[in-house]
């Protein structure tokens, strides 16, 4: 079985290898928005967007317009890229399974990025970057396998490379033969079947007050003044300190999780519905704004999306397996009698069945219901792990559900 993994070091740069980090980041942002503005275009006009092949004719009449020659200077393959990336975004967007937010403009200063597909090199302590040359890195550890890309991105000062490679592992057996369903929240980051509660970790609240009192000090400064910059620098400090101390509790949640079961049951949640703008349009405003707001920003705040990919890739690392399932009543039905109704919610915390009295944590009950849900999949559904391993599970956790 192939592996892909992403290895990602600070890179030693000077003032002239920044600048051409910037300059590339900066072509390569031209392109996307120029591409992404023409296919905002199309899809107004009710046209299909554009396929990367059309695209890229585009991008060889921009090299060949004076105002945009300067793209000529650019490495030709890591804006191809770009373009693949655009592809790819908006495929996600229009994916009828589980749609991807739609790409957004890119803005300078805000994630400066570029990546290369092939021609990089590795030797000792230094990485060979086409148009850019030979950089230093501080290598914290070896990279196994062959480079399937390289990524150049800038993170507050500082420039970092992501490589990612790819190499060949046997599939392993996971340790454990437990199987569990995990209810996402709010309140709880999440609640388990097992009865396990992980609290989330309110990273934007703790930093919230800086991240204001920040943020209003930028409102008052002259835009571009050094002032301005230096404040730009502070805000973006808090976000990137934010953005890590999440990351990292996403990591051991999920690295916890994974180790003691071969098999989760996600929810497949349309994190991007959930989270849509609660104001609505000018037509059709929303209503409740300032509540749903608030809960719009406690599930960004969350990382479900990260939450699930951590999931799901360190699980099949371990030889176990993630299910996702249909959301649909998880939160209504009674795990005892089934009896689903909308008053079996008798608040946000807990659960009264009306048909039988059961009573449990609102969380808990959904948890169990997941669990279920993907007993089913596991006894019924075409599934990734072998059937040895399939039965072990259902006999091990003593229940063999019908078939739906
Ligand atoms: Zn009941």
């Amino acid at each position: 079985m192939l592996r892909r993994k992403a290895f990602k070091f600070r890179l030693k740069t000077d003032s002239e290898i920044e600048a051409s980090f910037a300059q590339m980041a900066g072509c390569n942002r031209l392109v996307w928005n120029k591409t992404l503005a023409l296919q905002k275009e199309r899809l107004g006009n009710k046209e299909y967007t554009l396929h990367y092949v059309e695209t890229a004719k585009h991008l060889k009449a921009w090299k060949d317009d004076p105002d945009t020659d300067f793209l000529k200077s650019c490495h030709s393959q890591t804006m191809q890229q770009t373009l693949k990336d655009l592809d790819r975004a908006l495929k996600d967007a229009f994916s009828k399974k589980s749609p991807k937010r739609f790409p957004n403009f890119k803005k300078k200063g805000h994630k400066d990025s570029f990546r290369y597909p092939q021609g990089v090199k590795i030797e000792n302590r230094r990485i060979f970057l086409p148009k850019i040359g030979w950089v230093g890195f501080w290598k914290s550890r070896n990279i196994p396998g062959i480079i399937k890309n390289t990524t150049v991105s800038r993170q507050g000062k500082h420039w970092f490379v992501a490589i990612q490679t790819e190499y060949s592992v046997t599939k392993p057996k996971h340790p454990s033969k437990s199987i569990i369903g995990i209810d996402l929240g709010v309140k709880q980051f999440a609640t388990l079947s097992n009865g396990e509660v992980i609290k989330p970790e309110s990273n934007l609240k703790k930093h919230s007050k800086n991240l204001a009192a920040a943020q209003k000090s930028l409102a008052k400064k002259v835009k571009r003044s050094s002032n301005f910059n230096k404040q730009k620098e502070k805000v973006n400090k808090i976000y990137t300190k934010v953005r890590n101390a999440r990351l990292d509790h996403l990591h051991k949640v999920s690295t916890k999780i994974s180790k003691n079961h071969a098999v989760v049951v996600l929810e497949n949640l349309k994190v991007k519905n959930m989270s849509r703008s609660a104001k609505g349009t000018k037509e059709k405003p929303g209503k409740c704004v300032k509540a749903k707001s608030g809960l719009n920003r406690s599930i960004l705040d969350q990382g479900w999306g990260i939450f699930k990919q951590l999931l799901e890739y360190k699980l099949q690392w371990l030889g176990g397996e993630l299910i996702l399932i249909d959301p649909k009543y998880t939160s209504q039905r009674c795990t005892k009698c089934n009896h689903v109704s909308s008053n079996n919610r008798a608040s946000q915390s807990s659960f009264c069945c009306m048909a039988c009295g059961h009573t449990d944590h609102a969380d808990a009950n959904a948890a169990d219901n997941i669990l279920a849900a993907g007993h089913a999949v596991l006894a019924c559904g075409e599934f990734g792990l072998p059937n040895l391993v399939k039965q072990e599970l259902l006999v091990a956790s003593n229940s063999v559900p019908a078939c739906a």
